[in-house]
């Protein structure tokens, strides 16, 4: 593997290419409609899409849909953008196991006139009984020795509605001896009245995954049929299926299942029912509040299709499991953007600056790159005047050591523009600065070429007179990280600061043009991006996607 740089699928790949198996490689992401895709979903999606396009082959999108009880319409719609929007690009190639069910049926009278499949009677309670353990080898069940004629009888009549739910299925004649329980003669048919989205009432019957998937896979042409590790010691079951289908001659043909690690992050809420609770109990906005992982909630968190990408590459593929840090996401997203997002400012926790010797009704208008590490996002005109707001926090009326921002007879530089001096400020009677008192030095303009004297701080500004107001929402993870994802009652271990939401934040001008979804960087600050739910030209909103500070080393 070191030798070659390439992953263990990709040599698998390549060996099946070169010893001319297979002509053209398909590959396919299967997701079960019933809930929202999460970032886990992306590394498969990637992958899978990844490696079609690596060596000229075909990606799928198939629903997996043979499992009605939980599936809903509203789950395929948001499946379908969160993959379009993460640019794996399955084309006019999106499939439905249900419309293969009429198949599925004919392959499994195909198994029961080979021998290979049998109706049985036993209750849920024996058939497990009779299973035997990881020790100990099953029995036969009673009903294994059935004719073909009779089989086929009742399966038709299984079919046709004659039995009442749970009371017969169809399983697979293998071995109930064999060490590996799964090929202990599995249900391949169930008897379920269930409506289904798509086939609405026309079946009662319905195919267990192991023995749909393998066959959606051979019908679509899949070659390499990716899953995660969990399905490892189902691959003979696959194969069998496969085999006595006559898809294919040996396990080593395809369509083919290979196995790899799941995408694991570090305090980091995936699990279904959780994320269920916390909508439910309204501690967040859906499930696509910027705090969870699903895709959705990712896109409104403003990280981007090519940060995910290169997050995944980062990770990589393999065999074992392991967990990864949140923070190399952010490191991802980071600088995703470093280069492509523009550089405007905005004041989050604004306090009132006055430039004393300013003409109080003049605005000029500066000239600033918007990105000074990516000459092509162009430039734009900011405005300067006596009144502008700059960040509490970078006004001390006693400053410790080190300070370098304004504190009372210091000079800084305000970005973009002057010198200022503070030479003064105002307090109400809580004690709570309201204004901030400087004068400026008309020589220090940026660009002037300025040598006289240098100072140590610069700081962010916005002008009164056309800053926009917003509200900007700092997020940061919803678990305590410090103390892991679960208390000890089993309940989330929730981070009471997860969302602080600022109002009367003041930005520059030139954020009017933003557009939803739209990340910029805010000086000094970090990565904030517009809410696409909730921001209006009224009353815009911004999303802190990642502050400027890592504590990821790549
Ligand atoms: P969840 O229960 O979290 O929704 P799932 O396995 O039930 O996950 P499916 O809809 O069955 O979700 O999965 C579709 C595909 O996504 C499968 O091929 C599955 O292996 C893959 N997948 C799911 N979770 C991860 C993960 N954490 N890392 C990598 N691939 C994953
Ligand atoms: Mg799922
Ligand atoms: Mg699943």
């Amino acid at each position: 593997e070191e030798m070659t740089g390439k992953n263990f699928i990709e040599q698998i790949i390549e060996k099946d290419i070169a010893e001319g198996k297979v002509p053209k490689i398909v590959t396919r992401f299967p997701p079960e409609p019933n809930g929202y895709l999460h970032i886990g979903h992306a590394k498969s999606i990637l992958l899978n899409y990844g490696l079609a396009k690596q060596y000229g082959g075909q990606f799928n999108l198939r629903f997996d849909d043979t499992n009605p009880t939980k599936e809903k319409t509203e789950f395929v719609e948001s499946i379908l953008a969160d993959v379009k929007w993460l640019g794996a690009d399955f084309g006019d190639r999106v499939f439905f196991a249900s419309n293969y069910f009429d198949q599925m049926y004919e392959a499994a009278i195909k198994l029961i006139k080979k021998g290979k499949a049998y109706v049985c009677d036993l209750t849920p309670d024996e058939i497990r009984e009779y299973r035997g353990t990881l020790t100990e080898p099953g029995k036969n069940s009673p009903y294994r020795d059935r004719s073909i004629e009779e089989n086929l009888d009742l399966f038709e009549r299984m079919k046709n509605g004659e039995f009442p739910d749970g009371s017969k299925v169809l399983r697979a004649k293998i071995d109930m001896a064999s060490p590996n329980i799964n090929m202990r003669d599995p249900i391949i048919y169930r008897i379920a009245r269930m409506n289904h989205h798509n086939t609405g009432d026309k079946w009662c019957i319905y195919p267990m995954y192991d023995f749909a998937h393998p066959i959606e896979d051979a019908i679509e042409g899949v070659t390499h049929s990716i899953c995660t590790l969990e399905f490892e010691d189902h691959r003979p079951l696959y194969d069998w299926v496969v085999m006595e289908l006559g898809y294919k001659d040996s396990p080593d043909g395809t369509p083919k299942q290979i196995e790899f690690a799941k995408l694991y992050l570090t305090n980091v809420i995936t699990g279904k029912r959780y994320i269920k609770k916390l909508v439910e109990d309204g501690i967040v906005d859906g499930w696509d509040d910027p705090r969870l992982v699903s895709i959705a909630a990712l896109r409104r968190r403003g990280f981007t299709p090519s940060a995910i990408k290169k997050f995944m590459e980062l990770v990589g593929i393999s065999k074992s499991q392991s967990s990864v840090d949140y923070a190399m996401l952010e490191y991802c997203v980071r600088d995703d953007l470093k280069l492509t997002a523009k550089r405007y400012m905005a004041v989050v926790d604004p306090v009132k600056l006055v430039i004393d010797n300013y003409p109080e009704d003049q605005v000029e208008y500066l000239d600033v790159e918007n990105n000074q590490e990516n000459e092509e996002l162009g430039s734009r005109k900011v405005a300067f005047s006596k009144y502008l707001y700059i960040e509490r926090e970078d006004f001390m009326e006693e400053p410790p050591k080190k300070y370098f921002r304004l504190f009372p007879g210091n000079e800084v530089r305000l970005k973009n523009a002057y010198f200022v001096k503070c030479v003064g400020f105002e307090k109400d009677e809580d004690g709570n600065v309201t204004t901030i008192h400087c004068t400026y030095d008309p020589e220090t303009r940026s660009g002037s070429g300025f040598e006289g004297r240098k100072v140590k701080g610069t700081i962010h500004w916005v002008s009164a007179e056309s800053a926009i107001d917003a509200e900007v929402r700092l997020y940061e993870n919803i678990i305590d990280e410090e103390k892991g994802k679960l208390n000890d009652d089993g309940t989330l271990n929730l981070n009471p600061n997860s969302l602080v939401i600022k109002q009367g934040c003041k930005l520059e001008k030139a954020f009017e043009d933003a557009q939803p979804g739209e990340a910029f960087q805010f000086l000094r600050n970090g990565f904030f991006c517009v809410d696409s739910k909730d921001s209006t030209s009224e009353h815009p909103v911004y999303n802190r996607i990642v502050s400027l500070k890592s504590s990821y080393k790549p």
